[in-house]
């Protein structure tokens, strides 16, 4: 039908099936999901619209979804032991932006990771939009890579905080979230996690869970957790009028309900041993990727990985981050740019590189493939300047990739 109709994006979509099947996907936050997860965000749940929540909608017609909504709900539940569970954010900012309106004032204050030390833009960067209205307070890891509780114990103690919030987009170490209640709890602060990046591993029981014990946890659901794009908040039941008040009507209309019924799937798949296997996998393909290029002569930033990524500091090769990036976009493998802590360098600019597991490992690749993309990841940083070198590890990465079919048979 589309390839008929409109072939300039049939074409286009085609191209990007066939990018994302050549190519190494190593962008931490990205990953593939199953062809159930598709099947239902291209289904017809996506014409209605259910303003409300299941058993309480603005409009007639909901019984279906809201069968699917409740689902949604009572499995991430249970896959993560929670109180309560808002499935309707839009993505991992909105959840945020949701948990901010629901907890705080205006001019409250936020204790929240810097940027450059592994937290998100949503945590309070100076450009967006929750900056102007609340007030956020930044903490930073040690030299030698660790959050630093005790600088995070001292701010809360100074500036009294309504929120202490942890979790992180580049930070590659687990979290004492037990140390963060214990200091929240001195200064009569709220305690939130935003897992976006780990929620997958989480669920796998592979990094420590907040949920028992955090009062707001947002995440996103197309991660490590290899569902549709879009958000979630879970939370104590105290908070349940708050947060859901905040989703709608405080900040959004419809909830995008093809997306829930993806999300549903795709918590169904986590629940499974497969979805364990493949966790614990993320971890191990992360590992070996630390370990060869330590064995390469690279630094890693917060002293090495407990989860899917790697923050490498590329000072020492004498190779920028947007460099390094640009070089291996050629080579068919995709990495980000990104600041290491303090990083003199400007953001568009930065002196490393961030890269991940957990899309590699969907495909199947184990460590073995590992040890073989850090290789090739080097030849292609050392050769940043080389088109010639770059191309042949194009052609080495195709041959690979073409063993680990992604869709196969799949048009888009
Ligand atoms: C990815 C991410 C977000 C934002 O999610 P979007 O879906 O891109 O809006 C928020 N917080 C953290 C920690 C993230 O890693």
């Amino acid at each position: 039908m589309l390839n008929t109709f409109d072939p300039e994006i049939a074409e286009s979509l085609n191209r990007e099936v066939q990018r994302q099947e050549e190519g190494l996907e190593m962008i931490p936050s990205e990953n593939f999901v199953s062809e159930a997860v598709l099947e239902a965000l291209g289904s017809v749940a996506t014409n209605k619209y259910a303003e409300g929540y299941p058993g309480k909608r603005y409009y007639g017609g909901c019984h279906e979804i809201d069968v699917m909504e409740q689902l949604a709900i009572d499995r991430a539940k249970a896959l993560f032991g929670a109180e309560h569970v808002n499935v309707q954010p839009l993505s991992g900012a909105p959840a945020n932006l949701a948990a901010y309106v629901a907890l705080l004032d205006h001019g409250d204050t936020v204790l929240g990771m810097d940027l450059s030390h592994g937290g998100h833009l949503t945590h309070g960067h100076p450009l967006t939009h929750p900056a102007k209205v609340w007030n956020f307070v930044n903490y930073k890891t040690t030299p030698e890579g660790l959050i630093d509780y005790d600088d995070i114990e001292a701010k809360a103690r100074e500036h009294k905080p309504k929120i202490i919030l942890v979790g992180y987009s580049a930070y590659s170490r687990d979290i004492d979230y037990e140390r963060i209640k214990k200091i929240a709890d001195e200064v009569g602060a709220l305690t939130m996690a935003d897992i976006a990046h780990i929620a997958g591993l989480i669920a796998a029981g592979e990094m420590k869970n907040p949920v028992p014990i955090f009062d707001v946890i947002t995440t996103t659901t197309h991660k490590t957790l290899r569902g549709p794009r879009g958000g979630m908040i879970m939370c104590k039941k105290k908070h349940r009028k708050a947060i859901n008040r905040a989703v709608f009507p405080g900040l959004q209309g419809g909830p995008h309900e093809n997306v829930i019924a993806a999300k549903a799937v795709a918590f169904k798949e986590a629940a499974m041993p497969e979805y364990k296997e493949y966790a614990k996998q993320i971890k191990k393909n992360a590992k070996a990727l630390e370990t060869e290029f330590r064995n390469l002569g690279y630094e890693m930033c917060f002293g090495g990985t407990e989860n899917h990524l790697l923050l490498i500091d590329l000072t020492n090769k004498n190779v920028t981050g947007h460099q390094a990036e640009v070089a291996l976009d050629k080579a068919a493998i995709t990495v980000n740019k990104n600041t290491i802590p303090d990083d003199p360098r400007s953001p568009m600019d930065p002196s490393g590189i961030r890269l991940g597991t957990p899309a590699v490992t969907t495909r199947g690749m184990g460590e073995e493939e590992m040890t073989k993309i850090a290789k090739w990841m080097d030849r292609a940083i050392v050769g940043w300047e080389n088109e010639a070198e770059l191309e042949k590890i194009r052609e080495e990465v195709k041959e690979l990739t073409s063993k680990f079919p992604l869709y196969p048979g799949l048009k888009y």
